[in-house]
């Protein structure tokens, strides 16, 4: 029985919520999500590594609950992009790279496109599909009635491999720690496979681009759709009819409007 003046827990919940709400009207974003401190006591690295720290144990309480909200999982984001720029697993990428490509785009997005590796001009400029290939994916998007920020593009990879060679079985097992990651904390509804490499370092699978494409596919939870690669249809444009059928598919399944071409 509660004492007279005590507070019952419905109380103590309209307070907190008060106290929360009077910190984001002073501009507070985003709280930890367990305890103090709230604000840093040591240099900025702290969080990187406090980040890092939590990553590497690898436990289910690293991640962060599911009805975390966008601000939460974006810092989050944000904090691993920071613990992959000094990731040195992959020793020959590490050794050769001008710096990581991590990922861009929205949280929360129809769309995550996964490709294979950052080429020369992601190398240079930090993001990834930017040369030819990223401009023809950008007009793909286009075409499917969306902007190039709405939706989330990432790779197999965060390093280019030297004179773009296909990405090896164990550099795709190291950086596969920061794609899980970045998808648990992205969480698209859909993911779309860029070429048989993304396929087959996604999927585990072993059969190839022209069989898979056209087809859903299952990574945890989320449907994926295989298709061809950009850089593919570049070589053989002919190919842009099967990848605009897929896309097709995939607005399809999310309940938009297809654009007429
Ligand atoms: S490819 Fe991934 S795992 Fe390998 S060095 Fe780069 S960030 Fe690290």
């Amino acid at each position: 029985m509660l004492e007279s003046g005590e507070e019952t827990p419905t109380d103590v919940t309209a307070q907190v919520r008060r106290h929360l709400e009077s910190l984001r009207a002073a501009g507070v974003e985003w709280l930890p999500a367990f305890g103090p401190p709230m604000i840093p006591t040591e240099a900025p690295a702290a969080p990187v590594a406090a980040a890092k720290e939590r990553f590497q144990e690898k436990t289910e309480a690293a991640v962060l609950p599911v009805a975390s909200p966008v601000e939460d999982r974006r810092q989050e984001l944000d904090m691993l992009a920071k613990v992959v720029s000094g990731c040195t697993r992959c020793k020959e990428l590490a050794a050769t790279r001008t710096q990581t490509v991590f990922g861009v785009g929205r949280i929360d997005p129809d769309i995550c496109f996964i490709g294979e590796a950052p080429g020369r001009e992601e190398d240079a400029s930090g993001e990834p599909f930017v040369g030819p290939a990223g401009q023809l994916l950008t007009r793909i998007i286009a075409a499917m009635g969306m902007k190039r920020e709405e939706v989330y593009i990432c790779n197999i990879l965060r390093c280019r491999p030297p004179s773009n060679r296909q990405p090896q079985p164990e550099e795709a097992a190291n950086c596969r720690e920061y794609l899980e990651r970045t998808l648990e904390l992205v969480r698209p509804k859909y993911i779309c496979a860029l070429g048989a490499t993304a396929a087959k370092y996604l999927l585990g699978t072993s059969q190839g681009i022209t069989k898979m494409r056209g087809n859903f596919y299952d990574f945890r939870g989320t449907p994926v759709m295989c298709t061809f690669h950009p850089s593919y249809l570049l070589r053989d444009p002919t190919k842009k009819k099967e990848v605009w059928d897929d896309m097709r598919a995939l607005l399809t399944r999310l309940g938009k409007p297809i654009p007429q071409r």
